[in-house]
């Protein structure tokens, strides 16, 4: 049997960091922000919806789609990332449900599918557990701060256009908080893959 387990968290929360630690166990990690960024390449699927639907305004000098700029319009306009929604997350969807068959094709017996928008974007479809990796608001800022070159009001907006930590935490099947050292962080989820391995038998090396 495979388990799907969905992995979120707000905004610099620990998904990459949990996600290193499970690739060096060998587990498969589908990561859903770079899909989001792969459909949006030349000759993919999105490029072209997106350009039909925006305008040749959001394509760069190398007619690469221009991120930033169509990032600007949507982040100050809901009706048009509702659009951009619209457009990219089924193929999204489509994509990482072909990779969690190939890996299940492969008798993998865990799958970690790293979704930043887990609860908000209906991944629950597609896995069969979620876990939700948390921070207080404080110590995300500090991170945030530590790592992207913004201003903490800004830290702030980014949080806050998230989902509320505490509404994630009722959702989430399985928490696992970020507060010590990454090393700590590696104990609990090698905590976690022991219980996945009693509840359901799961094998692995
Ligand atoms: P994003 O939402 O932006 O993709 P993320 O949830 O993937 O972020 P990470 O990139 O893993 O978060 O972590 C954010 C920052 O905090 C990184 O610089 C990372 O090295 C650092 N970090 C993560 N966990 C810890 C920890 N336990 N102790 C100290 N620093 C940490």
């Amino acid at each position: 049997m495979t388990i799907v387990l969905g992995l979120t968290g707000g905004i610099a929360s620990g998904k990459s960091t949990a996600d290193s630690f499970f690739i060096k166990k060998h587990i498969p990690v589908i990561d859903s922000d770079l899909i989001a960024h792969h459909i949006l390449d030349i000759g993919e699927k999105g490029y072209n919806l997106v350009i039909n639907y925006f305008g040749d305004q959001y394509l760069a000098a190398n007619k690469t789609i221009d991120r930033a700029k169509l990032g600007k319009l949507v982040f100050n306009s809901p009706k048009d990332l509702a659009k951009l929604n619209e457009i990219t997350h089924p193929l999204i969807f489509q994509e990482i449900e072909t990779k969690i068959s190939q890996h299940k094709q492969e008798n993998e017996p865990l799958i970690i599918v790293d979704a930043p928008l887990l609860f908000e974007s209906g991944g629950l479809s597609y896995c069969d557990r979620s876990l939700l990796i948390a921070v207080p608001e404080k110590m995300q800022v500090k991170r945030l701060l530590a790592r992207n070159h913004i201003t903490e009001a800004e830290a702030l907006k980014r949080i806050n256009s998230q989902m509320p930590l505490a509404q994630k935490q009722k959702l989430a099947d399985y928490v696992v908080t970020n507060t010590g050292t990454i090393k700590e962080l590696e104990d609990k989820l090698n905590e976690l893959l022991l219980k996945l391995i009693k509840e359901d038998q799961y094998g692995m090396s």
